[in-house]
């Protein structure tokens, strides 16, 4: 097919007239780097074809799901199973025991679990259970760290620590985020402060343990050990969103990585999404017993959805979860991201390019920066232009890369060898000409 008009262009003008923007999800847009979308007509491994039939290799697996790679055969039977014997049902199912007793094996810091349908709603009844199982208010995030779009979550910080944040977004009122205090990631000093001020008011600090809503940033051992001993010391629950990290970056997730270097770590509330549904609409989150036992029906923490726990996206995480399981897996995996990390550094330095990056199991980031960025505001320091060269230069050469600086990148188990030297071919390519 050698079509004159791009049919990317043809879909994206006919997406505007429907849905704002052309999208459902913003970042999808291109508004960062410019350019048109690519609309995705289907997937296979670790590639994707858009509607010219233009092919990519993939590196945001749908931001994260999709660790298998796209249609890995066992995924695809589980879910035509599931699907035969129904789609929803609104009453319980025993897959939906397998899928927590599987959750909870992996990730032992959890007692119970909750499933929900995605990680915004995950995360947003954390902060409501963790409000209600302590009787206060106020809560910790940090800028730069995501955690879904509930309202009381889209929030920058305030001038200072005792004013609390602004709403980032129109059509959250002041009020709404006047409970939310935002600090800076990896500042220690900071934090004391802020527990110093307001502890024994602290509901919950919720944190990205790595945050991969700012490209790729780990919270440092200090700091996090920080995190957990005031936490402790003043009663408000350690939450990790481990939406992106969970069964990512490691089989235990990010907390079994801050475990091996401070002994006996444990966040108290742990929210998941993403893997664990393998690409269907799924998320969870957990905590101890008796914080768990607040919620309805058992508690007065209420929260509920008509289709949780779904029958084939439960079928699709179990699946999924079955398969990282496998020996080896995740060296497997790790190793890979490790050498297009590595290998996007040598190609970067041979053409005298800044750049840095980082990963942890499938995940990783890179910066076109001299050194690993340890907050928001030094990420944001990467010069815009440069980054959208190199995203354009990449797509190009039929490399897909998420399209914004500050998102995270993935590798799954479908990149072979020769997709990772392909595309640090094709970098080598683009940076030639940064
Ligand atoms: C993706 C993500 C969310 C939101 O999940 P959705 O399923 O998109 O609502 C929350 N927290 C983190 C860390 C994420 O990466």
């Amino acid at each position: 097919m050698t079509p004159n008009i791009d049919q990317n262009d043809a879909l994206f003008e006919r997406a505007r007239r429907v849905i704002p923007g052309g999208v459902n999800s913003p970042v999808r847009a291109f508004k960062a780097v410019g350019g048109t979308p690519r609309f995705i007509k289907r997937a296979q491994g670790a590639y994707f074809w858009d509607t010219n039939d233009t092919r990519y290799i993939d590196y945001i697996g749908s931001w994260g799901p999709m660790i298998l790679g796209h249609g890995h055969p066992a995924i695809v039977q589980a879910v035509q199973n599931a699907v035969l014997e129904g789609f929803s049902f609104g009453a319980p199912t025993e897959r939906e025991i397998e899928l927590a007793e599987e959750i909870l094996r992996l990730v032992p810091s959890m007692d119970m679990v909750r499933l929900v349908s995605s990680g915004t709603e995950a995360a947003m009844t954390a902060i409501r259970l963790a409000r209600g199982a302590t009787g206060r208010s106020k809560f910790i995030k940090f800028e730069g760290c995501y955690h879904g779009h509930a309202d009381a979550l889209l929030v920058k910080a305030g001038s200072g620590l005792a004013t609390f944040g602004n709403p980032t977004s129109a059509g959250v009122p002041p009020e709404v985020v006047q409970h939310t205090l935002v600090l800076e990631y990896n500042n220690v000093e900071q934090l004391e402060e802020a527990f110093a001020l307001h502890g024994p008011e602290l509901a919950c600090l919720m944190v990205e343990p790595i945050a991969g809503n700012m490209n790729f940033v780990r919270a440092s051992v200090p700091f996090m050990q920080r995190c957990r001993e005031l936490c402790s010391q003043y009663g408000a629950l350690l939450a990790f969103d481990e939406v992106m990290t969970g069964c990512r970056v490691a089989l235990g997730s990010a907390q079994s990585v801050y475990a091996k270097a401070i002994p006996g770590f444990e966040p108290d509330l742990t929210v998941m999404g993403k893997v664990i549904g393998g690409g269907m609409p799924l998320a969870a989150f957990g905590a101890k017993r008796a914080v768990m036992e607040q919620l309805a029906p058992l508690g007065p923490v209420y929260q509920a959805g008509t289709l949780s726990g779904n029958p084939v996206a439960t079928a699709c995480g179990l699946a999924t979860l079955k398969e990282i399981q496998k020996p080896g897996f995740f060296e497997t995996l790790s190793g890979r991201t490790r050498s297009l990390v590595d290998g996007l550094n040598n190609a970067a330095l041979d053409a005298g390019v800044p750049f840095c990056g980082d990963s942890e199991g499938g995940m990783f980031g890179f910066f076109l920066l001299p050194k690993l960025p340890q907050n928001y505001g030094q990420v944001m320091k990467t010069e815009g232009a440069r980054f959208n060269r190199l995203f354009h230069g990449l797509l190009e050469r039929g490399v897909y890369i998420a399209p914004a600086l500050y998102e995270a990148g993935f590798v799954s188990a479908a990149h072979t060898e020769a997709d990772i030297a392909a595309t640090v071919s094709a970098a080598r390519e683009v940076f030639s000409s940064l």
